[in-house]
């Protein structure tokens, strides 16, 4: 009996691997072209750092002009749960980054490579742990839960390393005939491999990202097909990635460690091994120490967080790219049209440890990525969350389109647009002002700044209403006329006038302006007080000054 007559027994049916070497045959793509994939458990949580995964794998694949796919791993059945994987593929679609291959919703899937679900591929990862058993580098192993239990328990009370290894690793030397008596008699068991390494042995590793690293050889015999019959991770990725083309393997760095035994996996498969990159986790700051950002504590690692306070997916796939490569900032800046697709992302540019996650950041980022669109796609972005998150903002919005259009194109599709909104949750607080309806309701709180003298501030604004005020008037008229106001009231013109010769101002342009933007809209921080009043339209523009004073 030899370890043939062992595999036969263990697994008479499956095919022989040439059987699937060649139904999925190697990649023909360019030369250079890199294969990558997101490969997450379908555990119905997406976060942050999955996505964040996905974009660079993405990118990488994109801008070389290989291959991004999507495989579930999910060997692991009792963290399932139901519409895992539509919750994956939705995801990844809301933020742009659905792959070229893979589930395409619970079961089906688009690609050559197919299934690209692990728990259909059961009968693929038997036939190379056949393999392996054929070649004796992979054994049944028929130890039951509570021997391997004290077992770990003189290894911990002995402090040894624990694990199934060296003298610990039993099975690993029951003769075949035994082994084939013991599954003839029934016994469970299940499937390990069997090592060759030493630990007391380097190998030399070269991480994408972290560089070059040395490792101690893998010596123990890990588990690769279960009882269960399905694959374990370690064994699943090194088939799945084989046989699926994968150049490079962009995953998290708790994998790290795990590199030894995949190479070890690779080789005794007789596979080509991937190149691994492993990204450093996203970090977040809390008491001035640095922590992973975690799935309980931060509504932030969960993508879903995005959608709901309205910060565009754009906004935060280029955040996630600003993490990624700290150049990106700088190509940002040169680049301000550009899409963010013609950034040439580098693997080994990669922080090696987690960068920090920064929501103001963030915000800024959005904020530049929602100056550029225009207020159609302002309004119905913003129309689309409110539906979701704020029905009063739907109201106004729905109630006062062509109104509301003009609000939101105020300081937009110019040279410097308007910069104030960074999440559509910000929209309500920074246009509700400008709805006489919730103005007037409203009840303004004027907080006046440098003048605030009443008789003053009345004076001021009668006049400008009397003598000066024309809702025609072009912008510069319009500016003029407020100079023109100024000087009348002992301000200078021009606040350089001012700075030039304070003593002889009571103060300056700026602060009549003030006085009357407060007046106007309640606020002391506004966009463009010109546009302002051409949406409100002369009336409103009136009725708002005149109430103000006659609150004084
Ligand atoms: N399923 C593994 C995880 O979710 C994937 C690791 C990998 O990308 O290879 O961590």
């Amino acid at each position: 009996m030899d370890y043939k007559d062992l595999a036969n027994v263990i697994f008479p049916y499956v095919k022989d691997i040439s059987y699937y070497e060649e139904k999925y045959p190697r990649r023909n793509l360019p030369e250079g072209a890199v294969v990558t994939r997101f490969a997450p458990s379908p555990t119905g949580f997406v976060h942050i750092g999955g996505l964040y995964q996905s974009v660079i794998a993405k990118k990488i694949a994109n801008q070389t002009g290989g291959v991004f796919f999507l495989r579930i791993e999910d060997t692991d059945q009792k963290r399932e749960v139901e519409k895992g994987v539509t919750g994956i593929i939705d995801a990844l679609k809301e933020f742009g980054m659905s792959p070229d291959e893979g589930m395409i919703n619970e079961d089906e899937y688009v690609g050559n490579y197919g299934p690209y679900k692990q728990s259909l591929r059961k009968e693929i990862y038997q036939a190379y742990a056949k393999y392996l058993i054929e070649k004796g580098d992979a054994y049944p192993c028929f130890c039951k839960q509570e021997q391997l239990d004290e077992m770990r328990a003189k290894q911990e009370n002995a402090k040894l390393r624990t694990g199934y290894y060296g003298v610990w690793s039993k099975c690993r030397h029951i003769p075949v005939n035994e082994a084939i008596q013991k599954i003839n008699d029934g016994e469970d068991y299940i499937i390990r491999f069997k090592s060759q390494g030493r630990e007391d042995k380097k190998i030399k590793h070269h991480d994408v990202i972290k560089g070059n690293i040395d490792f101690p050889e893998n010596d123990q015999d890990i588990v690769i097909i279960k009882a269960d019959g399905l694959p374990t991770y370690h064994f699943a990725h090194a088939v799945d990635d084989h046989l699926m083309g994968t150049t490079h393997v962009i995953r998290g760095d708790e994998w790290l460690s795990s590199v030894p035994l995949h190479l070890q996996l690779f080789q005794s498969l007789g596979f080509k091994s991937p190149k691994y990159a492993h990204i450093a986790p996203i970090m977040k700051e809390e008491n001035g120490a640095k922590r992973k950002l975690s799935k309980r504590k931060d509504p932030e690692a969960a993508v879903s967080y995005y959608a709901e306070v309205g910060i565009p997916e754009e906004a935060v796939d280029e955040y996630l790219l600003n993490i990624a490569n700290s150049n990106f900032e700088q190509w940002r800046r040169q680049n301000q049209d550009a899409k963010m697709e013609e950034f040439e992302l580098q693997l080994n540019k990669m922080s090696v440890s987690g960068a920090l996650f920064d929501i103001v950041k963030l915000c800024d980022i959005s904020k530049r990525v929602i100056s550029k669109y225009t207020k159609e796609e302002v309004y119905e972005k913003a129309l689309n969350w409110a539906k979701k998150y704020d029905k009063h903002l739907e109201e106004l919005l729905e109630k006062n389109k062509e109104y509301s259009l003009k609000v939101l194109g105020i300081e937009r599709g110019n040279l410097k647009p308007r910069r104030d909104i960074g999440k559509w949750e910000d929209v309500k607080e920074n246009i509700i002002y400008m709805y006489d309806e919730e103005y007037f309701k409203e009840k303004p709180q004027y907080e006046f700044q440098k003048i605030t003298d009443k008789e003053e501030i009345k004076n001021i604004i009668n006049t400008y209403i009397e003598e000066y005020f024309d809702i025609n008037d072009d912008k510069e008229t319009w500016f003029n006329k407020i100079k023109d106001l100024s000087e009348k009231f002992g301000y200078a013109r021009e606040t350089k006038e001012y700075k030039q010769n304070p003593d002889n101002f009571k103060g300056h342009i700026g602060d009549i302006s003030t006085v009357i933007r407060i007046c106007l809209t309640g606020r002391a921080n506004t966009p463009d007080m010109f546009e302002i009043m051409k949406v409100l339209g002369k009336e409103s523009v009136i009725k708002r000054l005149k109430m103000a004073i006659e609150k004084l």
